[in-house]
């Protein structure tokens, strides 16, 4: 298939990559010149411009790192809105459901069809062709692009109603902002008390407690302390954000998100947004007085 991606950061470039190896020709944009150079190196074509990839393909992706970047790339001055050749924008980032809605409403005018397909699975996922791909939008045009995102996940139909993948994926990283903060709080308990954090994982992940933040962040990113995960503090705030106010524009009570989302305001107020966001527990190590892990 002939594919254009926009986006090509910690997401973005193993998607487009994994693409190119299954024999799929991608045309690339960013606004950084070495990440297409990058994905030149392995067979992409090279792109000016969203246009400039709406111009030369009918299918194009986008991986995202914000509500106003994907609405540009979208709809604004030399954007896939302006593209001759472009049927659909498939849109990989996670940007609520709001701002989905917004953007189909837009390319609906020019007669492109919007497709929400927000992914879960991080950095490993992508790389690995083993995300959970989100989609909605209507059947025909989800079944033309579901070659393409086969090979960067399992694709998971969720609706035609534009927006309702976002919903779906704001559930899903609800809950991976809340083990990641509650972990920490209960490790940080156990640490303060004199347990021994890497027991006190070993145990979690062999009981109830386990989660995906005991399961794979602790262990990878927070007991080492390299705090590398792939995933920005600023990203997981904005997808906490877009939670709450999904929760609040449905009239919900949202006692736990509304604490969750008062932790990860000081996270980022701490470690700021470029911060990885397994460095969530450091804010409430400071606040305790330990610190979790490194050597011994
Ligand atoms: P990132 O910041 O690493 O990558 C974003 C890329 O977009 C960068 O290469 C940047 O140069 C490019 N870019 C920014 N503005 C642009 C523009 N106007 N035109 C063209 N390119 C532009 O972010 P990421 O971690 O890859 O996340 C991308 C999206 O995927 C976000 O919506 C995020 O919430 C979502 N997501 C991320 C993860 C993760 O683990 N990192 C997991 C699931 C979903």
């Amino acid at each position: 298939m002939e594919i254009g991606f926009i986006g090509l950061g910690k997401m973005g470039f193993p998607m487009a990559r994994r693409l190119i190896e299954a024999k799929h020709q991608l045309t690339v944009f960013d606004t950084r010149q070495e990440a297409i150079s990058k994905l030149v190196a392995l067979g992409a074509q090279p792109a000016s411009s969203p246009k400039d990839i709406a111009d030369r393909c009918e299918t194009v992706l986008a991986s995202l790192p914000s509500l106003q970047a994907s609405l540009d790339v979208a709809t604004g001055a030399g954007g896939v809105i302006e593209g001759r050749r472009v049927k659909r924008f498939v849109d990989l980032s996670t940007v609520g459901s709001q701002m989905a809605a917004k953007i189909h409403g837009l390319l609906a005018k020019n007669n492109i069809v919007q497709i929400d397909s927000p992914v879960s699975g991080g950095v490993g996922g992508a790389e690995k062709g083993t995300l959970a791909v989100m989609v909605s939008g209507p059947r025909a045009d989800c079944e033309l692009t579901k070659p393409a995102l086969d090979v960067i996940g399992k694709v998971f139909f969720i609706g035609e109603k534009p927006g309702s993948a976002q919903t779906m994926k704001l559930a899903n990283n609800f809950l991976s902002a809340t083990a990641m903060v509650a972990t920490s709080e209960a490790v940080v308990m156990g640490v303060k008390a004199g347990l021994d954090p890497a027991v006190m994982i070993d145990v979690i992940n062999a009981g109830s407690g386990l989660n995906t933040a005991s399961r794979d962040k602790f262990p990878r990113s927070v007991l080492p302390r390299s705090f590398d995960f792939g995933f920005a503090t600023g990203l997981m705030v904005k997808d906490v954000r877009l939670a709450l106010e999904e929760m609040k524009s449905l009239g919900l009570s949202m006692e736990v998100a509304e604490a969750v989302g008062r932790l990860w305001e000081v996270i980022i107020r701490d470690e700021g947004a470029e911060s990885d966001f397994t460095a969530a527990i450091k804010p409430i190590e400071k606040a305790a007085g330990v610190v979790v892990g490194g050597a011994k």
